[in-house]
């Protein structure tokens, strides 16, 4: 029987994500001609669509959207084949990328006529794709895979690499030391790339792990981060698990069958509280008698990005 359940903090939105939000917001109040914004806005199908109610409408290319049209690109960030794209059909641009993924593609355009690189990231998200538009680099999403760059890296020219933002940080950091390991001329960046967010909710779930006999992650099954912080849950306590939606929360054989008592809860970087909160009442309606509060020491996500003046380009 549920008696407890701790939420952890900080989780669900970031600084990036609610950036994004706010961006394509404050767009909708300065123009009266229809948005479109390229890919979903942040992997959250609540986010998505409450904007869609509003009016703004989700295209995966731009080829969908009429010459002219204003568009937004999403929190993950585009190739610069996208923007030649957009600015050769003359569409008004609007870049919701969060800042931190901005960094890393301004890095690859500083050192990419000195270096080659080699990315750390999932094939086939759109953040990975986005930055690996801004030069050529080999992908690796395991240490094993660094074994298969050995005929390909130029051991006379300058090597670095580069990170998705939302990587597991003890993942990550076994990549790097199998990549020091076979290319030992390897330059390591000053600073890594995965986010401050990313980073934070993961540290959570470390910390109030040992106290708890599972974690529900709330987040989308594309969402990068959310599926890190269940894959971190579950090396410790391998009945946590990830739902998307309250509707998807199955009590008997979540809860039930696997003798939970005290459930700790987290929600990757683009799950809006309202889930959060609805997903707990699903809970008590269920187990009445259970409690529901912040893990003890847990803190608040403080991190804002301002806006730009000139939204749209
Ligand atoms: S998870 Fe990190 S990189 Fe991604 S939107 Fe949030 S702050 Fe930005």
């Amino acid at each position: 029987m549920l008696k407890k359940v701790f939420l952890a903090n900080p989780r669900g939105f970031c600084a990036g994500v609610k950036y994004a939000i706010s961006y394509v917001e404050k767009v909708q109040e300065t123009t009266a001609e229809p948005i479109y914004v390229r890919k979903e806005i942040v992997h959250n199908r609540r986010v998505v669509e409450d904007m869609k109610k509003k009016g703004i409408q989700f295209i995966d290319e731009l080829s969908e959207a009429p010459e002219g049209a204003t568009v937004v690109f999403s929190a993950h960030g585009v190739s610069p084949s996208v923007v030649s794209e957009a600015k050769q059909r003359n569409m008004k641009i609007g870049d919701a990328t969060c800042p931190l993924v901005t960094r890393v593609h301004r890095k690859a355009r500083n050192m990419k006529d000195t270096h080659q690189f080699i990315y750390i990231g999932h094939e086939g998200h759109d953040e990975a794709i986005g930055t690996m538009g801004e030069a050529p680099m080999f992908l690796v999403e395991s240490p094993e895979e660094v074994d298969s760059l050995k005929d390909k890296i130029d051991p006379n020219k300058p090597l670095t690499y580069l990170m998705q933002t939302t990587l597991s940080v003890a993942d990550t950091k076994l990549i790097v030391d199998k990549i020091q390991e076979v290319f030992p001329f390897v330059e390591h960046p000053a600073k890594d790339d995965i986010c401050y967010a990313t980073t934070e909710r993961q540290e959570a779930v470390t910390g109030m792990i040992q106290d708890v006999d599972a974690m529900l992650v709330i987040g989308a099954n594309n969402s990068s981060n959310s599926l890190r912080l269940l894959q971190l849950a579950q090396k410790t306590k391998p009945n946590s698990f990830r739902i998307g939606s309250p509707e998807e929360l199955d009590i008997e054989n979540h809860i039930v069958k696997t003798n939970i008592e005290t459930l700790g809860i987290t929600a990757g970087a683009s799950s809006p509280q309202v889930l959060v909160d609805e997903i707990c009442n699903k809970l008590k309606q269920n187990f009445p008698e259970v409690s529901v509060e912040l893990f003890p020491g847990s803190r608040e996500d403080t991190m804002n990005f301002k806006l730009p003046k000139n939204l749209i380009q």
